[in-house]
């Protein structure tokens, strides 16, 4: 599968393969090495976000290297 998207390791936010910064926090440290994508809708009902310290609806990778 290709990996055309690049994900934020502060936040695990997937951002656009453009970007250069993170949307989400501002880092510029994005990785093309990632697994796992969520999509969560809810963060305040979801126990993946609680567990990944995500507030904000979004996509999200469960690993990043
Ligand atoms: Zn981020």
């Amino acid at each position: 599968m290709a990996q055309d998207r690049l994900v934020c390791r502060e936040c695990h936010r997937v951002v656009d393969p453009d970007a250069n910064t993170c949307p989400s926090c501002g880092s510029s440290s994005l990785s093309e090495d990632w697994a796992g994508l969520v999509i969560i809708t809810h963060p305040e009902k979801s126990e993946v976000a609680e567990g990944m310290e995500v507030t904000e609806p979004g996509s999200y990778a469960l690993k990043v290297r």
